[in-house]
C-alpha cells in the first residue's frame, strides 16, 4: 500500500477508481448521519476539496468528534467514483488520523462566509479560505512567469539593494533604517542627528525602487530586471497602495520609449496568458466570487465583463497609446468635465488623478491605455527631456479598475541635461549614478510594474491588502 501522501490536485487529474492512497489536509466541512460521514478536505494544492466518505460505525466516536472544521487529517483509503451529483472521485476512508485538532469554539474560521475585513484581522489564517488560497496560487504562478519571461529573453536578474544610502530616488517618502539609540541619538554641532555615527556611517533608508542601480546593471549587462520588495512611507490609505510592495523593474540599454512600451505590453500579456492557462480553476472560482459579490451592488458599479472575459479582452486587444496632451484634451472634452463631475479640475500640467485615469480607461477607450510624454514637472529627474522643453519621454500603463499599473520612461542619457535638471530639482548626490552618463552613455529605458497591482487585476480582488499574504499599511504591521 503506498503510504506517500498524494496531493489532491494530482488525485483529481490522475486518480482512478480503486487506487489506494493517503491524503493529508485540513477539514473544510463535515456533515453526515448515523450511517455515513462526509468530510470535505483541502490541502492547498487546488481550490477543489476532496470528499471523504467514512462509515461512522467503523471509527472511534472520539476520533469522529475531533474531525471539525480546521483540523488536520491524514486519511488513507481507496478512490471511488463519486456517488453524488458532482462527478469525479471521492475517497472511501479506511483509516483516519487527526494530526491536529481545531477546537470548534476557538477556531476563528467557521464554515460560512467571512468578510474580507474580518479575514484581514486573521491574515495568519486566511490562506485557508478558498479566496485567499486561490489568490496566493495565482500570485505564485505570476511570480514564476515574471522570471520565465525575462529569462527567455536573456535578461539578467539583478539583485539591487534593499537598504539604500541615497535619499534621492525620488519616488516618495522613505523608511529610515538605523541602529542609533532613539532616546539619545548623537547630535552634531547644529543639534541635528549625527548619522555618521550610525551603523553605515551615514543615513540609510529602505529602498523605494531599484531603478538607479538597475540602470548601472543595464549599462553593463545590456538588459536586466529586478524583482524585489520596495517600501514607501506615504500615508496613502487607498485600496491601491501598500507600504511594502513588490516591484519588477526591467532596465534595457539601447531601448527607446517605443521599445520600452512594446516590452511592457508584451510582458503584461505574457503574465496574463500564463495565469489564465495555468490557474484555470482558481480564475473560474474568482470569477464566480466576483459575480456573487456584485449581485449586492447597484448595476452601475458592476463590471461590464466578468473577470475571465476581462483577462481575455486584454489579451485580444492592443493597448491604446496616446500622449499626455491628447489625454488632457479628451478629458477636457469629456461629459464629466463639462458637467463638473470630476473632483479635481482638468488642465494641462496636472498630475492626473485616478478619476481621470479611470475615465480614459473605463469609459472612453474601454481598453488598457499607455500615456506618454508627461509634463516634466510632474515626473522624476532622470526621465529623458523631449525637444519641446516641456515634456519628458515617460510612459504610464493604465489598466481598467486599477489605474496606473506600470510607470516607466526613456532615461536622460545626456550628462549636461541630466545634471542641469538635477540642479533645478535640488538633487546634488548620486555622483555614482552620473558615471553611467560620463562613461559610455547610451539611450536606455525601463519601467516598474507593481506586482500587487497586477495581482489585483488578474484576481478581480478590489483591495490591494488582499493580494499580498501579510499587508503592511499605515498603522498595520501585524503578523
Ligand atoms: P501612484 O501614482 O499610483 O502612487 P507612483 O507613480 O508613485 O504610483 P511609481 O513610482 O511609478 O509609482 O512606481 C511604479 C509602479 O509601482 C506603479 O506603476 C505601481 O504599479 C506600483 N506602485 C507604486 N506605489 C505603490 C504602492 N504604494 N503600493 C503598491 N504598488 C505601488
Ligand atoms: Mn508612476
Amino acid at each position: 500500500m503506498p503510504l506517500n501522501r498524494t496531493k489532491i490536485v494530482t488525485l483529481i487529474s490522475e486518480g482512478k477508481e480503486g487506487d489506494e492512497i493517503v491524503v493529508k489536509g485540513w477539514v473544510r466541512t463535515k456533515r453526515g448521519s448515523k450511517n455515513v460521514v462526509f468530510i470535505s478536505l483541502n490541502d492547498g494544492s487546488t481550490i477543489t476539496n476532496l470528499q471523504i466518505v467514512a462509515d461512522p460505525n467503523h471509527f472511534d466516536e472520539d476520533l469522529l468528534k475531533d474531525i471539525t472544521t480546521g483540523a488536520a487529517l491524514s486519511v488513507s483509503g481507496s478512490l471511488v467514483s463519486s456517488q453524488g451529483s458532482g462527478q469525479g472521485i471521492e475517497l472511501n476512508a479506511q483509516s483516519i488520523t487527526v494530526l491536529g485538532k481545531a477546537d470548534a469554539l476557538d477556531y476563528p474560521l467557521q464554515p460560512k462566509k467571512h468578510s474580507f475585513e474580518f479575514l484581514r484581522e486573521h491574515a495568519h489564517l486566511r490562506m485557508r479560505t478558498n479566496t485567499f488560497s486561490a489568490v496566493m496560487r495565482i500570485r505564485n504562478v505570476a511570480a514564476f512567469a515574471v522570471h520565465e519571461f525575462f529569462h527567455k529573453k536573456g535578461f539578467v536578474y539583478l539583485h539591487t539593494p534593499i537598504i539604500t544610502g541615497s535619499d534621492a530616488e525620488g519616488a516618495g517618502e522613505m523608511f529610515r533604517v538605523t541602529t542609533l539609540d532613539l532616546k539619545q541619538p548623537p547630535l552634531d554641532e547644529h543639534g541635528d542627528i549625527n548619522f555618521s555615527e550610525d551603523f553605515f556611517g551615514k543615513a540609510t533608508n529602505l529602498t523605494v525602487s531599484g531603478q538607479l542601480e538597475g540602470e548601472l546593471g543595464a549599462m553593463a549587462l545590456g538588459e536586466i530586471y529586478t524583482f524585489g520588495p520596495t517600501f514607501r512611507a506615504e500615508n496613502s490609505n487607498t485600496t491601491r497602495h501598500l507600504s511594502e510592495f513588490w516591484m519588477i523593474e526591467p532596465e534595457m540599454a539601447f531601448y527607446e520609449l517605443k521599445e520600452d512600451m512594446d516590452l511592457a505590453e508584451e510582458f503584461l500579456k505574457y503574465l496574463i496568458k500564463e495565469v489564465v492557462s495555468k490557474c484555470e480553476d482558481d480564475i473560474t472560482f474568482l470569477t464566480k466570487r466576483e459575480l456573487d459579490e456584485e449581485k449586492t451592488k447597484p448595476q452601475n458599479q458592476r463590471h461590464e465583463l466578468n473577470l475571465k472575459e476581462r483577462l481575455q479582452f486584454v489579451l485580444d486587444n492592443e493597448f491604446v497609446r496616446i500622449n499626455y496632451t491628447e489625454a488632457i484634451d479628451i478629458l477636457l472634452q469629456s461629459k464629466p468635465n463639462k458637467k463638473g463631475k470630476f473632483t479635481y479640475p482638468v488642465a494641462w500640467g496636472i498630475d492626473m488623478q485616478s478619476e481621470h485615469e479611470r475615465y480614459l480607461v473605463e469609459k472612453h477607450f474601454k481598453k488598457p491605455v499607455i500615456i506618454t510624454d508627461y509634463p516634466k514637472d510632474i515626473k522624476a529627474f532622470y526621465m529623458k527631456q523631449n525637444e519641446d522643453g516641456k515634456t519628458v519621454a515617460a510612459m504610464d500603463v493604465l489598466f481598467p479598475g486599477i489605474g496606473e499599473i506600470v510607470g516607466g520612461s526613456q532615461r536622460e542619457e545626456n550628462l549636461e541635461k541630466l545634471t542641469a535638471r538635477m540642479e533645478e530639482m535640488g538633487i546634488n548626490e548620486l555622483d555614482w549614478y552620473l558615471d553611467t552618463r560620463r562613461f559610455g552613455t547610451a539611450p536606455h529605458s525601463g519601467f516598474g510594474l507593481g506586482f500587487e497591482r497586477f495581482i489585483l487585476f488578474v484576481t478581480g480582488m478590489s483591495n490591494i491588502r488582499d493580494v499580498i499574504p501579510f499587508p503592511r499599511t499605515p498603522n498595520n504591521a501585524e503578523f
